[in-house]
């Protein structure tokens, strides 16, 4: 059990767009594994490889909120390939930007095709906190984050607030 470093906003890498897997080897699967380790540790209900520094289109989630019946879910080269018209509403937050939520609107369902843990194809019809879920990662690996769907004004309040929180982090020790 790896538990990885999550990367903090603003940070360059996370703005960086993540490439394709060519092959579900041993590699990208203890990548997966290392992925769910951070995101159940953090606490957090879906991780893109990016907020841990590795650019590759690779996601873990799981949003059964469950300690004793986990669910974690693997996506490898995923790629939605439908989207509903409807729309959702969720209060969003992410690993990568601590401690800020904000309301962003999504299509309410979306269909996603990608390779599971063990590199086979699926395809999956997603709505609700799934398919919100599913895109706010998917965003991760084109170097998007849900600050980016807010007014220039609440997005750089945003930031301005994360970048103080890390200079005042420097002589912090928490062990
Ligand atoms: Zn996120």
């Amino acid at each position: 059990m790896t538990i990885r470093k999550i990367l903090i906003e603003p940070n360059k890498i996370l703005r960086q767009k993540s490439k394709s897997v060519e092959k579900v080897d041993r590699e990208v699967q203890q990548l997966m594994d290392d992925m769910l380790d951070s995101m159940y540790a953090a606490p957090g209900i879906g991780l893109a490889a990016i907020q841990i520094g590795i650019p590759k289109r690779v996601i873990v989630m799981d949003i059964s909120k469950d300690n004793k019946n986990k669910n974690p879910m693997c996506f490898v080269n995923p790629e939605i390939v439908w989207k509903g018209t409807d729309k959702s509403i969720y209060e969003e937050g992410c690993l990568s930007v601590p401690d800020q939520f904000a309301e962003i609107e999504r299509p309410k369902s979306c269909d996603v095709k990608f390779l599971d843990y063990s590199g086979e194809p699926q395809f999956l019809k997603t709505e609700g906190l799934l398919a919100t879920c599913i895109q706010h990662e998917i965003d991760h690996l084109e170097g998007i984050l849900f600050i980016d769907y807010l007014s220039k004004l609440k997005k750089s309040m945003i930031i301005k607030k994360l970048s103080k929180h890390k200079k005042e982090n420097i002589d912090r020790i928490v062990v």
